[in-house]
């Protein structure tokens, strides 16, 4: 019988061989990359003697079309009680109560991770000359900094009674016609972001853990960020990771904590893509730096991301792009982000081996020029397939 997966007082997940996950279909596209996704799952658990009781939640259009809600309270408590889930893209409501499920989720289930790795696929077009050489692994900071929401408009009464005080109290002398922006960047939220980071950079097997921060001028944000991160290594780490300043940038057999600037990171993704392996970032420069690296290896299509909480267990997984309404229902997009993020959460139910063979399937077919339209455009001798036709393709190469 499936079972919710739960969190054991160890701090690590309980996930029986049958488990009930909720997944929103998600709008637009949702409709076409979802049964496909789907069919791809179902052959990998059933290949590895697994198996998932799908259960369906609503949210946005077709949440607002049954039941007069985008986001209804049902659906979180579904995601609260079954801890992992995963989820199509969703529209934002325009000039609705809500600013963005995607946002909403995040911080009702306070998920602090956004993960997203980056890699290559082999057939994938990519616009430099050796997109092979980048696999990487971003946490991004998900609450804080400029996407706490703590902003008045430029003209208000808010921004004039904020400006008063900072002027009172600061010294600090802004524009009247200044919108006002608050950045908050705790240590709390910087460590256990960093704290993720490494333990999954140490789980994995990997080199290093960069610090992506912009503390030359934000000292204390960006720049406690990377203090903090340092602190960590050596309060909670010291036996198995090593700061960069305190081994000369030679950790022997630990793992290596290193920090860039974030315009810095930027050149060298680009430059140097084999010295960066898992990146520690805050909210902001994750948002850029994941849309960027994702674009290097060709895979804005096919870019996973997972929305964690490792300390209470809850994981939303989601294809990171929009709904594309143009495309919706046409069985045309790649679902290629839907079946990775698929593998995320699939390697988070510590279920390797379904996850391997989804990669696996995923690369030959890839790799075969079995592709949509999006990347049979750019690339030649490709065979260019529908959603469905690639979901059962990959499927059949389990
Ligand atoms: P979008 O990602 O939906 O589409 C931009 C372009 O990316 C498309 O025109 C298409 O060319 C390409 N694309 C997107 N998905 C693809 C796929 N699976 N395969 C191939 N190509 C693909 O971005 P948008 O047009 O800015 O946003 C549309 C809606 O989606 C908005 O309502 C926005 O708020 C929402 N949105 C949701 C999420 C989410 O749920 N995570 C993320 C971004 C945007």
């Amino acid at each position: 019988m499936a079972t919710p997966v739960r969190m054991g007082a160890d701090g690590r997940l309980i996930v029986g061989d049958e488990v009930i996950i909720p997944y929103i279909e998600g709008d637009g596209t949702g409709v076409d990359i979802w049964p496909a996704a789907r069919t791809v799952f179902d052959a990998a658990l059933a290949a590895h003697g697994r198996r998932v009781e799908w259960r369906e939640v609503l949210a946005g259009e077709k949440a607002f079309r049954e039941t007069g809600s985008w986001l209804p309270d049902e659906t979180l408590s579904v995601f609260r009680e079954y801890l992992v889930g995963i989820k199509g893209p969703l529209t934002t409501p325009v000039g609705g109560g809500i600013r963005s499920l995607n946002v909403a989720l995040r911080q009702l289930l306070d998920l602090y991770v956004c993960l997203r790795p980056v890699r290559w696929f082999e057939g994938v077009p990519s616009p430099v000359r050796h997109p092979e050489w980048v696999d990487m692994v971003i946490f991004r900071e998900n609450t804080e900094d400029v996407y706490a929401g703590l902003e008045v408009q430029a003209g208000s009464e808010e921004a004039r009674a904020l400006r008063e005080f900072l002027a009172e109290r600061f010294g600090w002398e802004l524009g009247a016609d200044a919108g006002i922006g608050i950045k908050p960047v705790s240590a709390h939220g910087s460590k256990r972001l960093i704290r993720a980071a490494i333990r999954y950079a140490l789980d994995h097997h990997r080199r290093s853990v960069t610090l992506v921060h912009k503390g030359n001028i934000q000292k204390f944000t960006e720049g406690a960020f990377r203090a903090w991160g340092y602190e960590l290594v050596r309060e909670e780490f010291a036996d198995v990771a090593v700061g960069w300043d305190d081994c000369g940038g030679d950790p022997g057999d630990k793992l290596l904590v290193k920090d860039a600037i974030a315009d810095n990171a930027f050149q060298q993704v680009l430059t140097r893509p084999r010295d960066y392996d898992v990146i520690a970032t805050t909210n902001l420069n994750g948002d850029y730096l994941s849309d960027a690296l994702a674009a290097q290896v060709g895979g804005i299509g096919i870019a996973p991301g997972g929305n964690i909480n490792y300390v209470t267990g809850h994981g939303i997984f989601e294809a990171t792009h929009g709904t594309a309404p143009k495309y919706a229902g046409k069985d045309m997009v790649n679902p290629g982000s839907v079946i990775l993020s698929g593998v995320l959460m699939f390697e988070y139910l510590g279920w390797n081996d379904v996850a391997d063979a989804i990669v696996d399937a995923l690369e030959r077919t890839i790799a075969e020029g079995i592709v949509t339209y999006d990347f049979a455009r750019l690339r030649d001798g490709a065979t260019k397939v529908s959603t469905s036709e690639f979901g059962h393709a990959v499927a059949e190469r389990i």
